[in-house]
C-alpha cells in the first residue's frame, strides 16, 4: 500500500488523484492534504479520506476548517502557512507526493520531499522550471522517484526507452539510446486561431475556456499564451537532460497524441489517450504497475483526425521567451516564471490585456538583473526581485 500526500488537493489534479485513490482503498492510503483557501471541499476531503493532517493557506481558513471538522466529529491536526506545507509533505509516513500546487509556492514542499527520497508525482512544473538544476540533484542524491504527471512528460517517460528507471538512471544519456529528439505536442489553445488583433481584446474567461483539457485559471491562461508549452520545454530539459536543440514543439489541436520520441533510425514513438489527466496520474500511483484510471477508451471504430502544425511564433511569443531563458540558464527560467505568474494572475484580475503578458515577461527578462547564488535562497530572492519589478511594471501599465 502507498502512502499519499496530496499537495493542493482542492484543484483540478488534486481532484483528479482522489477521483483515482477513490477507486483504489486497496492500494492507496491519504495521510495528508493540503490546500489554499477552499474549506468547503478540503473539508468534505476529509471526510472521506480522514488524513492525519491538513494544511491550508492562512490562520483564519485554519480557524474555519476546524470548525467544520469538530461538527464532523473528526479529529485531524489542521496547520497552516509554508513550513506546515512542508511538514505535510515530509511526514514520515508518507512515501508518495502529489505535487500539485500551482506555481512558485509548490516549490519548498516538493523539493524537500524529494530530499527525503520519497516518490515525487510532479504536476507542479514551476517548481522545476524556477529551481530544475538543485531539483534534481536533490533527485539524484536521495534517489527519489520521480514520474512526471504533465501528459506531454508522461508520455514521453513512457516512450523513452528506459521507463522502467523512475530516478533518472538515463538522464542525459538518451543519445547514446538512439533518442533523436523529443516532440512536445501543444493543442494551440482557445485562441489557435486568433489574429493578434483579436488576441488584445480576449477576456480572461475565454482564455480559461479550453477547447480540450478542464485545469485551473493558470494553466489554462498559460495555454493560451503558449507560456505552458515554453514552461514545458524547461521542465523537459531537466526531466530528460536533452538540450534545447532536441526539444521541439508541434500544434496537435486534437491532444489525442501527448507527445513523441524521435529515434534516429527514423522510428517515432508516440503515447496516445483521451484528454484526461488521470491516466498520467493513474500511472504515476500505480507505477510501475498499471491500474485502472477510471477513463474512457479512445474510440478507434469512428473516424479520427490527427493533424500537427507548426507553431506560430509571431502570434505566441511566450514559447520563443522560454527558449532564451533556456538559453540564457542561470536564475532566468526563476525570473521568467516569476514574471508569468504575476502577469498571468495580473491579466485574470482584468491589470493587464492579454496580448501585454508577453510584453511584460520580456521586459521583466531583459531588465532584472539578479546574480544570486544558485541556491533554494538565491532561487526565491531571485523571484522575489522578479515579482516586484513586474508589479512595478503592471502599475506603470496601468498609470
Ligand atoms: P488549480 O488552480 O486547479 O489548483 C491549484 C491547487 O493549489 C489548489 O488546491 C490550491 O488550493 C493550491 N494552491 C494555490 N495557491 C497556493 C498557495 N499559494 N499555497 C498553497 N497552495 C496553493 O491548478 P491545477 O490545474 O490543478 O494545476 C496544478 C499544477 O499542476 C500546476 O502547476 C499546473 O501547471 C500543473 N498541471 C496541471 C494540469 C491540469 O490538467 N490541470 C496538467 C498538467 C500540469
Ligand atoms: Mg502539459
Amino acid at each position: 500500500m502507498r502512502h499519499i500526500c496530496v499537495l493542493g488537493s482542492t484543484g483540478s489534479i488534486g481532484v483528479s488523484t482522489l477521483d483515482v485513490i477513490r477507486a483504489h482503498p486497496e492500494l492507496f492510503k491519504v495521510e495528508s492534504l493540503t490546500a489554499h483557501s477552499n474549506i468547503e471541499l478540503l473539508a468534505k476531503q476529509c471526510e472521506e479520506f480522514k488524513p492525519t493532517m491538513v494544511v491550508v493557506g492562512s490562520a483564519d481558513a485554519a480557524n474555519r476548517l476546524n470548525g467544520q471538522l469538530k461538527t464532523m466529529g473528526l479529529h485531524i491536526t489542521v496547520e497552516h502557512g509554508a513550513e506546515a506545507l512542508v511538514a505535510a509533505s515530509t511526514l514520515t509516513s508518507v512515501d508518495t507526493v502529489m505535487a500539485a500546487i500551482v506555481g512558485a509556492a509548490g516549490l519548498l514542499p516538493t523539493i524537500e520531499a524529494a530530499k527525503l527520497g520519497k516518490r515525487i508525482l510532479l504536476a507542479n512544473k514551476e517548481a522545476l522550471v524556477m529551481a530544475g538544476d538543485l531539483f534534481m540533484s536533490a533527485v539524484a542524491s536521495s534517489s527519489a522517484e520521480l514520474l512526471p504527471i504533465d501528459s506531454e512528460h508522461n508520455a514521453i517517460y513512457q516512450c523513452l526507452p528506459d521507463a522502467n528507471t523512475s530516478n533518472g538512471g538515463s538522464r542525459g544519456k538518451y543519445a547514446s539510446l538512439g533518442v533523436k529528439e523529443i516532440l512536445l505536442t501543444a493543442s494551440g489553445g482557445p485562441f489557435r486561431n486568433h489574429s493578434l488583433d483579436q488576441l488584445k481584446n480576449v477576456t480572461p474567461d475565454q482564455a480559461c475556456a479550453h477547447p480540450n483539457w478542464v485545469m485551473g485559471r493558470k494553466i489554462s491562461v498559460d495555454s493560451a499564451t503558449m507560456m505552458n508549452k515554453g514552461l514545458e520545454v524547461i521542465e523537459a530539459h531537466h526531466l530528460f537532460g536533452l538540450p534545447a536543440e532536441q526539444i521541439k514543439v508541434l500544434i496537435h489541436p486534437q491532444s489525442v497524441v501527448h507527445s513523441m520520441v524521435r529515434y534516429i533510425d527514423g522510428s517515432v514513438i508516440a503515447q496516445l489517450g483521451q484528454p484526461d489527466m488521470k491516466t498520467p496520474i493513474a500511472y504515476g500511483l500505480g507505477w510501475p504497475s498499471r491500474i485502472d484510471a477510471g477513463v474512457k477508451e479512445l474510440d478507434f471504430t469512428s473516424a479520427h483526425d490527427l493533424s500537427f502544425e507548426p507553431v506560430d511564433l509571431h502570434r505566441f511569443p511566450c514559447l520563443s521567451l522560454s527558449y532564451q531563458a533556456l538559453a540564457s540558464g542561470g536564475l532566468a527560467p526563476t525570473i521568467l516564471n516569476a514574471a508569468n505568474e504575476v502577469a498571468v494572475d495580473s491579466f485574470l484580475n482584468h491589470g493587464i490585456r492579454f496580448t501585454q503578458i508577453p510584453e511584460l515577461v520580456e521586459r521583466v527578462l531583459n531588465q532584472t538583473q539578479v546574480s544570486g547564488a544558485m541556491s533554494l535562497e538565491g532561487i526565491f530572492e531571485a523571484d522575489k526581485v522578479a515579482r516586484e519589478h513586474a508589479q512595478t511594471m503592471v502599475k506603470g501599465l496601468n498609470a
